[in-house]
């Protein structure tokens, strides 16, 4: 019952009594802000909550989620010390191996879990068996313990948050709907409900499964689905004296376990998963008294989970069921979390939380919170921001397409270089047909269907002897190392179509992108600047090039993936700077992009122009327009790969004859059509940054080597103070490392030691072949980052000696570019 009144002003609403909501309100709390308000549509915990199996694991591939999840734990932890205990058992996990890549796969784990303190360890089978005494030990080829797993009551940790916050002064309204959400400018300005309207600067849209249909609201496009997820409680069978099972996860089974008082509770990842209310030709509609209620059971569809638990705990298949579950739970098509201020200002997203909100409720109010208050993440939070979706998912038939495909490999293991298989083909290339008609492998990102490489049946120069060892080798292709090496020696022609493309125009643009960059980016008409925008605490949150194209227009080229965080990020900084005199429109559907780089590449584009392409003409990052086949286009001399070169930023409907154009004047010089792993592999040798990779929003340009793209003249831009005082405070480095064996590639997050002590963990890696070395790159102390320091790295459970290098890594002089 609400004894107050609703207010009718709040600094902060959130919707949704969940654990999500209940958890951003008592971490809201918890950092001062006081003028909090929580409404629920009808008691608190009768959404997905209620119904959680409450499994607490903490390692996850993504380190900051690793990290959210550990301070989870520390949360219940302290909580059940409190006279509002959320029923934390600290009953340690199981992981077992039923296939040898498993196997693989928790050695690796094991070795990531060491960079985050955590107690993760091998046991032995006899050591499997002891834990967990019920299990059918056949078929289990090894497996891992972590003692501070646990698992948790989630209605009692959702009251007992709730409790936290109220004490701090939030107020909870349940029974009370949200029916309308009011904007102005582009921000929220208040929530109506059918008890009142709340006028407020922030919405906290924490709606579980609802969340989708909330953010309808205003427009915003939260791409979750509710997928059905079921697990079963047997009948107590367990001694009063026994000791407590640890959970159980046997992935490979698809199934998991943890007791239930003197019972065991098993669920599973079915391979035969069901949206509930939604399909592919529409969106999620949940009935409107959809609170406290299950779906119905569905064996048909639970069988071979059933089937799996019985093998694996034969005493599964003697005892009684108690209850049966099946409740829909919000899913996102890539399985995780959806957080963050969405394209409207001040209205933030918590939600879809994809089976594993119990364990992540912690730290996903706490980050939540904490982006609120600073207005920006506070860590690298790219995986779950709800700005990594492109477009596309406005789809429902891609979007729930996505998420099925996700929720039925949501144990699988996923290994490098893996594409998704579903919801293919949705953007494409204007010569997209050509590459499919020259033999290439399609990979996908943000929807765009993009080479990874050519495989042509012809080939005879295929050398298989640099396939990476074990499972990470399973999707190399021999074909990326000629592409190259064409690149390196001739020339390679590459489509990067996919390139977000976004104009900045009109009076205000050269004050607003000067406020944005950490570089100088006006330099003129014609010149192209590398440069990031950062936060206010320094921190990396976009990374582009920027050409002036005209007096007051802008040409600003991105990565593929990163057109709505970074249009995001441009609209935010304009709205909150009112720079209602610039306009920002994406061009990257317009413009095709090809890449010509190599030794040859300016003989090649020369035969195709009637420019001059000399260094005196047209010289490294310069753009100017010019006719290429007779097409009119913007060329920019730039380079990701280290070579000399062109970007083409070709009309869409003229490129392909631009592109042939290109392919016959490259004949006589081998010109070769190569893919994105080509430029992955060439980059990675050169040492240019790639955001979401080495650089995030944690990490300052500074100490990822690139101060040389601040530009410390510049009186008033976005994160100076911050960044220039981290320029002398700086403590660690990005490091180049590299490895004897090129067929040693770590996949990231493995640790780094030195003398026996975890001194970082690698960022990112890949293969040089021209270096002929394994490279990876990681954050290391200064005093480790000194070129020549041997380090070593385990790698599936095996050490592997590693050497810092002196960046770059090729090319120290830049002469193959300038
Ligand atoms: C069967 C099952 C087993 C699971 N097992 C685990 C597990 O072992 N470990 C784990 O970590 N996670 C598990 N989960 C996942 C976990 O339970 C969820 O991720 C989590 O509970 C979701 O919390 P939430 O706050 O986002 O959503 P919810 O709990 O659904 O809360 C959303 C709230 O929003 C309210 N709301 C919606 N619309 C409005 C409106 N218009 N106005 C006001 N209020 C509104 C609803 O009433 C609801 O109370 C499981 C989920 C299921 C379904």
């Amino acid at each position: 019952m609400n004894v107050q009144e609703l207010p009718t002003r709040a600094r902060i609403v959130i919707i949704g009594g969940g654990v999500g909501g209940a958890s951003v309100a008592y971490h809201l709390a918890q950092l001062g802000e006081k003028d909090v308000v929580l409404v629920d549509r009808s008691d608190l915990t009768s959404g997905s909550t209620f119904h959680s199996a409450g499994l607490v694991g903490q390692l996850r591939a993504d380190p900051t989620l690793t990290k959210m999840n550990m301070h989870s734990v520390d949360l219940y932890r302290n909580l059940e010390k409190t006279d509002t205990p959320p029923g934390w058992k600290e009953c340690g996990s199981i992981k077992i191996a039923s296939t040898p890549e498993r196997m693989q796969e928790i050695r690796r784990q094991i070795g990531w879990a060491k960079t985050f303190g955590l107690d993760l360890k091998e046991i032995s089978l006899k050591e499997i068996k002891e834990l967990f005494p019920l299990l059918n030990m056949e078929g289990v080829l090894g497996g891992c313990y972590m003692a501070s797993d646990g698992q948790v009551d989630p209605s009692q940790l959702t009251q007992a948050l709730a409790s936290g916050a109220r004490k701090e002064g939030v107020k909870i309204f349940t029974h009370t709907r949200v029916l309308k959400i009011n904007t102005k400018n582009g921000r929220v300005t208040s929530v109506l409900t059918d008890k009142g309207e709340i006028e407020c600067e922030i919405v906290v849209n924490c709606g579980g499964i609802f969340a989708a249909e909330i953010a309808r609201m205003v427009d915003v496009r939260v791409p979750i689905v509710p997928m059905s997820h079921q697990y079963l409680i047997t009948e107590n069978f367990l001694p009063d004296n026994s000791v407590m099972l640890p959970s159980l996860r046997d992935p490979d089974n698809l199934i998991y376990f943890r007791q239930e008082v003197k019972g065991l509770l098993m669920g599973g990842y079915e391979r035969n998963s069901k949206a509930w209310r939604a399909s592919h030709e529409s969106l999620d509609s949940i009935p409107a008294d959809f609170n406290a209620k299950l779906l119905p059971e569905e064996w048909d569809r639970f069988e071979e989970i059933a089937t799996n638990a019985a093998m694996r705990v034969p005493k599964m298949g003697e005892i009684g069921i108690k209850n049966f579950i099946n409740g829909p739970e919000a899913f996102t098509p890539d399985n995780e979390f959806c957080l963050g201020e969405s394209s409207v200002g001040g209205f933030y997203i918590a939600a879809g939380f994809c089976a594993h909100g119990i364990a992540g409720a912690g730290g996903i109010g706490k980050v939540v919170a904490e982006w609120i208050v600073a207005g920006e993440p506070t860590m690298d939070l790219w995986h779950m921001d709800i700005k990594r979706f492109s477009d596309a998912y406005k789809s429902p038939k891609f979007t729930l397409e996505r998420v099925t495909e996700n929720y039925e490999a949501y144990y699988d293991i996923h290994y490098p270089g893996e594409e998704r298989q579903s919801a293919r083909g949705e953007k494409k290339s204007p010569i997209y047909d050509w590459h499919r008609d020259n033999h290439a492998v399609f990979g996908e990102k943000a929807a765009w269907e993009r080479v990874n490489f050519y495989s042509n049946p012809n080939e005879t120069q295929l050398d298989e002897t640099q396939r990476p060892h074990g499972w990470v080798g399973r999707n190399w292709h021999p074909a990326v190392a000629l592409e190259h090496h064409a690149t390196r020696t001739s020339a390679g022609i590459f489509d990067e179509s996919s390139f977000a493309k976004i104009e900045v125009t009109g009076e205000g643009a050269v004050e607003f992108l000067s406020l944005v960059c950490a570089n100088n980016v006006v330099r003129g008409v014609g010149r192209t600047i590398y440069t990031q925008a950062l936060n206010t605490s320094g921190g990396i949150e976009s990374d582009y090039t920027v050409t002036q194209t005209d007096e007051t227009t802008f040409f600003i080229v991105t990565g593929t993936a990163f057109l709505t965080h970074d249009m995001g990020w441009l609209e935010k900084i304009r709205r909150q700077n009112n720079f209602e005199n610039v306009a920002i429109k994406d061009l990257t559907q317009e413009l095709a992009c090809f890449g010509i780089w190599g030794p040859n590449a300016r003989k090649i584009l020369s035969k195709c122009t009637d420019i001059d392409l000399s260094n005196e003409a047209f010289g490294f990052m310069r753009s100017q327009m010019i006719k290429v086949a007779g097409v009119e286009l913007r060329a920019t001399r730039i380079t990701y790969v280290g070579e000399l070169g062109w970007e083409l930023y070709i009309p869409r409907d003229k490129s392909l004859q631009v592109w042939l154009a290109l392919i016959d004047a490259g004949k006589e010089f081998n010109l070769r059509p190569c893919g994105y792993r080509a430029i992955e592999s060439l980059r990675l040798e050169k040492g240019y940054r790639a955001w979401a990779g080495e650089i995030n929003s944690e990490t300052n340009p500074y100490e990822a080597g690139l101060g040389f793209a601040v530009s410390k003249k510049k009186e008033n831009f976005i994160g100076r103070q911050a960044v220039l005082t981290a320029e002398s405070k700086n403590k660690r480095k990005l490091t180049a490392l590299t490895f004897g064996d090129i067929r040693d590639v770590p996949l990231g997050n493995e640790p780094i030691f030195f003398n026996g002590e975890v001194i970082g963990r690698i960022k990112s890696a890949g293969q040089g072949y021209t270096l002929k070395s394994a490279i990876a790159y990681a954050y290391l102390p200064l005093e480790h980052s000194e070129p020549g320091r041997e380090l070593s790295v385990e790698m599936f459970g095996q050490t592997k000696n590693a050497t810092v290098r002196t960046e770059p890594l090729f090319d120290p002089t830049g002469e193959r570019i300038k």
